[in-house]
């Protein structure tokens, strides 16, 4: 795999990702009527960069392929899983063993995503039925529950959210956050590694929350001081915390700004204003974030910044995945 050239992602592996999968999203042919679900998004395009390691939590359990559907019943904060046609065989048990193993599995992942709707892997909304003739009310599949519980900042998704551009953006750039952490982390946690990330990372989480750069930050600073297995616990949690915050025009504008304030001294009065009135448009939502992006990644080629090229933030993933023109 290779990314692209022009102000390369500052991504330090040509290796794929890997990141977990319900397996029928990859055409495998193991839902309970023996077909699948195959999506083409996420073979054909995510499938560039994540390396997928699948599973299909129903056919582990032994429920056979093609098997009787099965669906959540009871309190939809811990429901169980019946079958339709006789809610006496509950497989609610087989399901949480599977699931228990495969949390147990997945320490090399950097994402996961999950097949909506389902009663074992949907992520959420998934329906609880209660008593007859009452409408069902929404819970998580039993396998994702047990999966997200155990893992509670592996960024995760469901392949029907990933149509909306925001949720898609937002996972992609997650799962190659984590992926760089999990990196830099290969070979130990120390506070200089830890200085390193942030340093790498201001401008990212800045767009994500101001709230959780700044706890960030103040944790970097205490790093000499901390223990280091609660100050790395720490860290990342606030940092996958923010991450999972949404962007908004407002607050990739503020970043935006910070960035050209950098230009300040190497581009003349008419490129400064120029790129002033992008950004202006890119906030008022007249043109996508790819552009002032763009522009910004011009004026940085010509007029080059060491602490600028370090941010992930002008190419947190590689560019041919467009996220950022439809943002
Ligand atoms: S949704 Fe999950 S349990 Fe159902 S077929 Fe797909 S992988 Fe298997």
């Amino acid at each position: 795999m290779r990314f692209p050239a022009e102000f390369t992602a500052r991504t330090e592996t040509t290796e794929r990702i890997p990141v977990g999968v319900s397996s029928c999203l990859l055409g495998e042919p193991v839902r309970y009527d023996g077909g699948h679900k195959h999506d083409r998004y996420v073979t054909g395009v995510l499938g560039r960069y994540f390396e997928y390691v699948p599973w299909c939590p129903e056919a582990l359990a032994g429920l056979g392929v093609p098997r009787p559907p099965i669906r959540l019943v009871g309190d939809p904060g811990a429901p169980r899983a019946v079958r339709v046609a006789d809610a006496s065989t509950d497989v609610t048990d087989a399901l949480l063993s599977v699931a228990d193993r495969v949390a147990g599995e997945m320490g090399a992942l950097r994402g996961y995503i999950f097949k909506r709707g389902s009663p074992s892997c949907g992520m959420a909304r998934v329906k609880v039925y209660d008593a007859p003739g009452k409408s069902p009310r929404m819970g998580q599949g039993v396998f994702a529950r047990t999966v997200m519980r155990a893992h509670p900042l592996l960024p995760c998704e469901e392949e029907g959210r990933l149509n909306d551009a925001p949720l898609r953006e937002s996972f992609v750039e997650r799962v190659f956050a984590y992926d760089r952490w999990l990196r830099a982390m290969a070979h130990g946690f120390a506070p200089g590694r830890l200085v390193a990330f942030h340093t790498e990372h201001k401008f990212l989480l800045l767009a994500h929350s101001e709230v959780h750069y700044r706890a960030a930050g103040r944790l970097v600073a205490d790093a000499g001081r901390s223990d280091p297995t609660r100050l790395e616990r720490e860290y990342l949690s606030t940092f996958m915390e923010g991450m999972r915050r949404r962007t908004t025009r407002r607050r990739h504008s503020n970043v935006l700004q910070h960035l050209a304030g950098f230009l300040k001294r190497s581009i003349d009065e008419g490129d400064r204003r120029a790129l002033a009135d992008i950004i202006d448009e890119y906030r008022s939502g007249a043109v996508p974030l790819v552009v002032p992006i763009r522009f910004l990644r011009h004026h940085f080629r010509r007029a080059p910044d060491r602490y600028v090229e370090m941010q992930h933030y002008l190419a947190p993933y590689p560019d041919d995945l467009g996220l950022r023109n439809h943002l």
